[in-house]
């Protein structure tokens, strides 16, 4: 006689982390009937170190789990506008372009009041919260077997929404984010400082290259203030954040303006950031990863809670057609990837590539002069502006840099710009433009004795670009086939 036992599950689908990511997971599969665990070991409200910059997308999503309906969710601080710095210098200040579907503004909320929000949106669709630290799990075929500190969890499927330093990715890929797909960050809160309080504001100088740092007004007169930047560039720079957004508050004449006499709340804090990888795995049998835990942030702006509230309802969307099939294999759960890949892949795989260049600090003249370009031509051009505006704040697709008119307005004003600075420096006399190309060899000079002492370093950039190259042309052509 044959002797079947019906497996005993605790929840259906268990989630590892109750961020935006694993909260939004968790609203959306809930609000189908499934029977969901978070699992966190932090209790909320919880702080997590961040910007706090809610873009339009994001908004678009916590509208959709009606958390806009909230009173408090509506006194938090709107932003209308962004202005960008350089080298202390007010460069540009334009309107959050709009694109159709998607909110005009942002939002500058504190995360311990924002991701309070959206878990309290999913427990009221009836989501259950379990206090623990997720340790180890194991797949079977009927099920998933999760350990944390104070026992263990029997579910269908597992959710890794445990953000930056995941164990469920750790567990899956057998290591942790390796330093290329890591970004460092810092921030703190400044009360009682003088802010344009709709206006987001972003700040490049050679010192935070390449980085850049950021004043998010919270309200009329506080504001979060901080600096992020690739873990690995170089000539290797081993930089102490928090040292350094201490020295450019200092040292920027605009953001010493902005902070005037006012006092910084509590301390600076860091936290790392995990970028966009495509040789990591999204899925695997009866596991799926979300938001940080899956690398989804864009390494050009650092930004994520859009893509943990975006990755969280498609998780949650795909989940939802597998437990209708009864299904959890990962082919059953491909949909999810393929999602990430289509919407995503191709911005994420761009902006990858750009901080690859970025990387080299020899070459920081040379970005800022570009930065400088694409500024002077954003003041002349609003469509232009739009395209370069949308792509930095992740609301366009990034495919639009690559149309014939951009680029064709971009070369045309470095041209007129290169022109404009060779001739302003030949007017002051000879002298000057033998300087102009003087510096022009130094830097050249200095690039090959740096490469000839640190061959390795250029040898592994020169591979980053390619395989990040690569990967930007697989998605050019798929678009181009798709299109054709
Ligand atoms: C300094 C800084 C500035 C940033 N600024 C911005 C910004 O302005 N705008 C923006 O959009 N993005 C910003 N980001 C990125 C953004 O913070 C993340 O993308 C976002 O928090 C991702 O959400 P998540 O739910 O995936 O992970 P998290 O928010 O990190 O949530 C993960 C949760 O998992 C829990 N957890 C971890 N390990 C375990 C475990 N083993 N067991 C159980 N629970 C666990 C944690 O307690 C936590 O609650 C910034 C990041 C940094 C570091």
């Amino acid at each position: 006689m044959k002797l079947h036992i019906t497996p005993q599950y605790d929840t259906d689908v268990l989630i590892a982390g109750g961020g935006p990511a694993g909260a939004s997971c968790a609203y959306h599969l809930a609000a189908q009937g499934i029977r969901v665990t978070i699992l966190d070991y932090q209790l909320f409200p919880r702080d997590k170190v961040c910007g706090d910059f809610v873009g339009p997308v994001a908004i678009r999503e916590l509208e959709g789990m009606g958390i806009h309906r909230q009173e408090k969710f509506r006194k938090t601080n709107v932003i209308t506008q962004a202005a960008l710095y350089l080298d202390g210098r007010p460069m540009i200040t334009k309107n959050i372009p709009l694109v159709s579907g998607i909110p005009d503004h942002g939002r500058v909320i504190p995360r311990m009041e924002l991701d309070h929000w959206i878990l309290g949106a999913a427990l009221q669709k009836g989501a259950k919260l379990v206090p623990g630290r997720l340790l180890d799990y194991q797949v079977f075929s009927n099920g998933v077997l999760a350990q944390h500190k104070k026992g263990a969890l029997f579910a269908k499927m597992i959710v890794g929404a445990d953000g930056s330093s995941s164990t469920v990715a750790r567990l899956l890929t057998g290591s942790k984010p390796a330093s290329e797909d890591r970004i460092l960050a810092v921030r703190a809160y400044y009360k009682n400082v003088k802010c344009i309080a709709d206006q987001a504001e972003l700040y490049f100088t050679s010192q935070s290259f390449p980085g850049y740092y950021w004043f998010f007004p919270t309200g009329p007169d506080t504001a979060n203030v901080g600096v992020g930047m690739v873990q690995e560039n170089f000539p290797q720079q081993d930089v102490n954040l928090k040292q350094l957004l201490l020295e450019l508050i200092e040292k920027d004449p605009a953001l010493k303006a902005k902070i005037g006499n006012g006092e910084m709340e509590d301390k600076v804090a860091g936290w790392p950031l995990a970028t966009y990888n495509p040789a990591h795995p999204k899925i695997a049998d009866r596991l799926v990863l979300v938001g940080d835990a899956a690398g989804l942030i864009n390494a050009l702006n650092g930004e994520g809670i859009q893509y943990a509230t975006l990755s969280g309802r498609w998780a949650a969307e795909a989940i939802t057609e597998c437990f209708r099939r009864q299904q959890f294999s990962e082919a059953a759960l491909a949909p999810y990837k393929k999602k990430i890949v289509e919407e995503l892949g191709f911005d994420m795989s761009l902006s990858n590539t750009l901080i690859q260049f970025i990387r080299n600090r020899n070459l920081n003249p040379l970005w800022l002069k570009l930065l400088d370009i694409i500024v002077q031509k954003a003041r002349q051009d609003d469509a232009y502006a739009d395209v370069a505006g949308g792509i930095l704040a992740g609301l366009k697709p990034a495919n639009e840099a690559m149309s014939a008119s951009f680029i064709g307005k971009s070369i045309l004003q470095g041209a007129q710009t290169l022109a404009t600075d060779a001739f302003r420096e030949a007017s002051k006399g000879p002298a000057n433009l033998t300087r102009l190309a003087w510096g022009g060899m130094l830097f050249g000079v200095q690039t090959a004795g740096d490469v000839m002492q640190h061959p390795g370093n250029y040898v592994s950039w020169g591979k980053g670009i390619l395989s990040n190259s690569f990967q930007l042309a697989g998605h050019v052509l798929k678009g181009i086939n798709n299109h054709g």
